[in-house]
C-alpha cells in the first residue's frame, strides 16, 4: 500500500525553459518532461501526479524563477500508540 502524500508540485510552463534538471535531481523520480512542445518551442517539465515528499530539491534546483512551486501536505494528527481514539473515563 502506498503512503500517504507528503507534497504536491505545480509548474508553470510559462517560466519552464526545459533544461530537465528538476527531472534528473527529482529523487522519487516523479518528474519527467512533456512530449509536447510549449508555446516557446521546449518540453516543459511535468509532475506525475504523485510520488511527491515535498522536498524542495527541484525548487532549489531550478534556473527559472517562478517555474515551480512546491507544497507541502498537513501530516495526518498523531495518535498514542494503542489508543483507538476512546473516550474519558465518565466523572464519578
Ligand atoms: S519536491 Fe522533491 S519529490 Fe517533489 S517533485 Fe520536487 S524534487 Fe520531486
Ligand atoms: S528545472 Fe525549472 S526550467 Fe528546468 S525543466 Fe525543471 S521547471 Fe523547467
Amino acid at each position: 500500500m502506498p503512503g500517504l502524500a507528503r507534497g504536491n508540485i505545480e509548474i508553470n510552463i510559462e517560466e519552464c525553459k526545459g533544461c530537465g534538471l528538476c527531472v534528473e535531481s527529482c529523487p522519487p523520480k516523479c518528474l519527467a518532461l512533456a512530449d509536447e512542445l510549449s508555446a516557446y518551442g521546449v518540453h516543459p517539465a511535468v509532475y506525475a501526479g504523485d510520488g511527491c515528499t515535498g522536498c524542495g530539491i527541484c525548487f532549489y534546483c531550478c534556473p527559472e524563477p517562478g517555474a515551480i512551486t512546491v507544497f507541502r501536505l498537513a501530516a495526518p494528527p498523531k495518535t498514542v500508540a494503542g489508543s483507538r481514539g476512546g473516550q474519558h473515563a465518565p466523572a464519578v
